[in-house]
């Protein structure tokens, strides 16, 4: 396996680097051929990064049922726990989101 990376916008293509980069059309020349270790850190958290992302859509989903319940506002129970659910649901999205800048700095990033 190989990776070749777009240097104008960090695209990431696999088998050969591409005659022009799909994202923002830069030349063959701007693509970069990831070494080993950045092939591995890539394919390594690739299922990682899948699951953050999946759950992030699910905390996303929370957080709208969450708001509809207060919205509701059947009684104070009721609202107490949608509002809990609120600030965990934003809590947790933070959480990946500061996780995920993380992979991307350490190059644990590139394709799905
Ligand atoms: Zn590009």
């Amino acid at each position: 396996m190989r990776l070749y990376k777009c240097q104008v916008c960090n695209y990431v293509h696999d088998e050969e680097a591409p005659e022009k980069c799909p994202k923002c059309g830069a030349p063959r020349e701007k693509f970069n051929d990831l070494s080993e270790e950045q092939i591995t850190l890539v394919e390594r958290s690739v299922y990682s990064n899948s699951l953050h992302m999946e759950l992030y859509t699910l905390l996303q989903q929370m957080s709208e049922i969450a708001d509809a319940g207060i919205e509701d506002d059947l009684d104070p129970g009721c609202v107490a726990i949608f509002k809990k659910t609120e600030i965990f649901s934003e809590l947790m999205k933070r959480m990946i989101q500061a996780e995920l800048e993380i992979h991307m700095k350490k190059g644990k990033w590139g394709k799905g």
